[in-house]
Parts: C-alpha cells; sequence; structure tokens
C-alpha cells in the first residue's frame, strides 16, 4: 500500500481545500497563489553564483523574506510538506543549469543527529533531497552520512567556534557503505557560513568519496555580492 501513498494524497488534494501553511488561506495547492508568488520573487537569476568557490554551492533562492519563513514554518512548525515543492523548485533550477551533468553522482542530505530527528519528527534536508531527486532522476542515498555527535545551534556561534562544534560530527552512513559512489550531491535547506557543508565533504573525503557541491534551497544573502 506503501507505493500509493503519495498519488493518493495528490488525487485527493484535487477535491480538499486545505489551508496554505504560510498565510492560513484556503488552497487547493501546497501554497495560495499569493504566497507561491512571493516565493518565485526570491528566486535566485544565478543559481551557480557561488558554483565556482572552494566549497561549491547551488542555491534555488535568496534566504530571506517569505523563502526564510517558510524554511521555518517547515522546520518549526511542524509542516514538513512544505519540503516538496521546495525541493521541486531546486530540481527545476537544477535540471535547467545544471552544474555537473557528466559524472555519476549520488545525491546524500545532511543528515541530523537521532535525538533531533526524534524531535522533530522529520529531517528536512531529507525530504528536500527526495522531492529534488524526483523532479531530476538523480540517486537518493538518503542514509549516505550520519550525524554522530550532537552539535549545538551553528547560529549562536563565531566561524571558529562553529568549525569547532562541527568537528567529527559526521560519519559514512549505511547507503554509501554498501552502495559505492564516487561523487556525492550535498542537500540542505539553507547555506550559511558552509562549515556544516565543510564538514560533511571531509568525512566523504576521508572515505574517498568527492562531494561535487552542495544544493540548497536558499542562501544567505551576504554571500550573494
Ligand atoms: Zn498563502
Amino acid at each position: 500500500m506503501l507505493i500509493f501513498k503519495k498519488p493518493l494524497k495528490h488525487f485527493f488534494n484535487l477535491f480538499t481545500q486545505s489551508n496554505c501553511p504560510l498565510c492560513q488561506r484556503p488552497t487547493p495547492q501546497e501554497f495560495c497563489p499569493s504566497c507561491s508568488k512571493q516565493l518565485q520573487k526570491c528566486q535566485l537569476n544565478e543559481p551557480c553564483r557561488l558554483w565556482q568557490q572552494e566549497t561549491p554551492v547551488f542555491a534555488w533562492g535568496a534566504y530571506g523574506g517569505i523563502l526564510k519563513r517558510a524554511i521555518a514554518v517547515m522546520k518549526y512548525n511542524d509542516c514538513p510538506d512544505i519540503a516538496r515543492p521546495l525541493g521541486h523548485y531546486l530540481g527545476e533550477a537544477w535540471l535547467q543549469n545544471l552544474p555537473s551533468t557528466e559524472k555519476k553522482i549520488a545525491v546524500v542530505p545532511i543528515p541530523l543527529h537521532p535525538s533531533k530527528l526524534k524531535s522533530r519528527g522529520f529531517n528536512q534536508a531529507a525530504l528536500i533531497a527526495e522531492s529534488f531527486c524526483e523532479m531530476t532522476g538523480l540517486q537518493l542515498r538518503v542514509n549516505g552520512l550520519q550525524r554522530v555527535r550532537v552539535t549545538e545551534a551553528q547560529h549562536s556561534l563565531t566561524n571558529t567556534q562553529r568549525q569547532k562544534n562541527l568537528a567529527a560530527a559526521f560519519a559514512i552512513g549505511e547507503d554509501l557503505l554498501r552502495h559505492r559512489h564516487d561523487y556525492v550531491l550535498l542537500i540542505d535547506d539553507i547555506y550559511t557560513t558552509g562549515a556544516t557543508a565543510r564538514e560533511a565533504i571531509t568525512t566523504l573525503s576521508t572515505a574517498s568519496i568527492s562531494a561535487i557541491g552542495l544544493a540548497v534551497c536558499a542562501a544567505g544573502m551576504k554571500l550573494q555580492s
């Protein structure tokens, strides 16, 4: 029955109105037309702009406004369904821009520590990655990495503290132990300092796996200039 879960849900959505998670107006879509329009305005014209930096980043949108709110509502107001359209936006942009197509890559979400996963109930990066892979057809390895250490919230720390906080936070997960991949594309909801991505890339490199970069729904504006 599990296989029918998603199509059935979409089937019923044709007939039922739910509330837009961002403004509470009734809508048959994931977002109401007004919020959807505002979200599209957050889309970056050049999603590959940060692809040439040391940690290549592919970003769908600029972190701010309604996109920032959508991500916060998804994570903190228990709205995992928001990950699906965000992952599709990211996948569409990836297909249109194709930073790299020649390599056979596995898509790996930045994992949460099991204790955090338990309290939140879902890993937003994993849900975004799942929807991204639906759109792009790339191979999802949802447990490619695992978080082995509880880390403090990054935003409360200085850059040096962030790096220290994350040291040895990750280990190779069962999906990459079982299936050999030479290249990985990491997925996360937000990119800010890049400390998390760098730590994940270091962990992958210890297993001779190259991270081609990180794809995110939103990148911090300061990094756009
Ligand atoms: Zn709305």
